[in-house]
């Protein structure tokens, strides 16, 4: 059997140890852009000087020693179901008798005048990080459009470097997705405080460029505002790398669409990780998940499936997030920016002995945890994240809501709106 998995990073390589434990004979190749496999979710801390290359690079788990052959910095260019082979840049053909692909996304550029050129960066590869780091040697006012969490966290590194830092929103809030308005004032504050000049609610308009050598030189918002600016950093969301699949007639919308199994709509083709479309466990919509733990369970699946074992997705998001900004720690669960009016807020507030304010916000629908915001202690997300995604019934249990833990987060204050 020939497997051949395109992408080298979390869904590609879960897929490959998987394939690994269920066939130890056939024959697996991996095919990547990337020249290893490393951590997208530490790339803020390479493109400001806070992390080498070699922190964020990964073990691949022995993958040469259980004889998987990873073909490094190879771009497959093309796809061919019906001959069961896949094209290379550099003109090889492969065959494969499975195939997954697990080619990621890449950043999405705003249609804005004067966005393409030199100085203009997303960050989502491992080239992208050492840009922006090696801008940071002669460039002083960055600019990041997108504060959700790739741009939050670059901002929050990029200003303890001493540059200027920019975050332009078009929400009036950062991190709109996850973080409620009074926890999104809160996060605006942290930033603020670190330096962060924050620009919400008014979107960019026009980057300016010097005519003698495209360089820029400031970003004109919508109110006309113009905010010196020497790199432009694009965090404003991503794209699936769906090109080559769809050229091949592979079921795509945002993401490649799969079933549970992680199977597409031609056979022996999967797809997994940020470059698929599944439905969401917690929204009932089908949607791309970009975060790495559903990259790597999807990819297991796909791998099992791939070596004739049987798996399918029991469940899937892309709805927790766990970040730390300037050494506050939060975690979101479910979709608190979609909360309904009718659904039932309650409100957790705590202050310790330091004088750190906790709150946890928790919405129900009065049967059911939708979703969690957990803002400076994170104690009990486990538990609340597996009420969500198993929807269970927790009415009755107002113990359940209070927190199993709440012996250690001492006296709250609660409210229910
Ligand atoms: C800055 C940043 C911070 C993040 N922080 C977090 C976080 O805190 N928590 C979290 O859960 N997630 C985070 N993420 C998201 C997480 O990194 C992704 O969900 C995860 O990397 C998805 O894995 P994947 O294998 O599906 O795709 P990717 O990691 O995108 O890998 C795709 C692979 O495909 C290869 N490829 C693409 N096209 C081709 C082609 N045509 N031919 C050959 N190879 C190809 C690429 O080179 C790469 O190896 C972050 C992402 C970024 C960029």
């Amino acid at each position: 059997m020939k497997y051949v998995i395109i992408g080298g990073s979390a869904a590609g390589i879960a897929a490959a140890a998987e394939i690994r434990k269920q066939d130890n004979k056939g024959e697996l190749t991996i095919i990547s852009k990337d020249k290893f496999y490393y951590s997208r979710c530490q790339l803020h801390m390479v493109a400001s000087g806070a992390a080498s290359v070699d922190r964020v690079r990964l073990p691949h788990a022995g993958l040469e020693d259980i004889g998987i052959k990873f073909m490094a910095e190879k771009t497959v260019l093309g796809l061919d179901t019906a001959a069961k082979t896949v094209s290379l840049d550099d003109e090889q053909i492969l065959a494969y008798d499975r195939l997954l692909i697990a080619t990621g996304t890449k950043t999405f550029f705003p249609p804005l005048e004067g966005v393409s050129g030199p100085w203009t960066f997303g960050l989502r590869n491992l080239d992208d990080a050492l840009a922006i780091n090696e801008a940071r040697k002669t460039a002083k006012n960055f600019t990041i459009i997108g504060a959700g969490l790739v741009g939050v966290e670059l901002a929050a590194e990029l200003v303890k470097t001493g540059v200027n830092v920019n975050l332009i929103e078009l929400a009036k809030h950062p991190l709109p997705i996850q973080l409620d308005q009074e926890c999104g004032d809160k996060c605006s504050k942290l930033l603020a405080d670190a330096g962060v000049k924050l620009y919400f609610g008014n979107p960019a308009k026009v980057l300016h460029r010097r005519p003698e050598d495209s360089k820029p030189v400031a970003l004109e918002l919508t109110s006309e505002e113009r905010i010196d600016t020497d790199v432009l950093i694009c965090a404003a969301g991503v794209i699936a790398n769906t090109d080559f699949a769809r050229r091949a007639g592979i079921d795509a919308r945002k993401g490649i669409i799969i079933d549970d199994r992680c199977l597409t709509n031609m056979p022996d083709v999967f797809a997994a990780g940020d470059v698929a479309e599944h439905i969401d466990t917690v929204n009932g919509l089908c949607q791309l998940t970009a975060v790495w733990p559903t990259a790597v369970r999807q990819g297991k699946i796909a791998g099992i499936n791939m070596a004739g074992g049987t798996a399918s997705i029991k469940i899937n998001t892309g709805m927790k997030t766990a970040i730390s900004v300037m050494g506050t720690h939060f975690i979101s669960l479910g979709q608190i920016c979609a909360s309904k009016p009718q659904w039932c807020k309650h409100i957790f507030r705590n202050t310790d002995s330091r004088g750190d304010e906790s709150i946890r916000v928790l919405y129900t629908d009065g049967k059911v945890l939708k979703s969690a915001l957990l803002w400076g202690n994170v104690t009990d997300a486990g538990l609340y994240h597996e009420a969500i995604v198993t929807r269970r019934d927790i009415s009755g249990d107002y113990l359940f809501l209070e927190g199993l833990d709440a012996a250690k987060r001492g006296k709250e204050t609660m409210s229910i709106l």
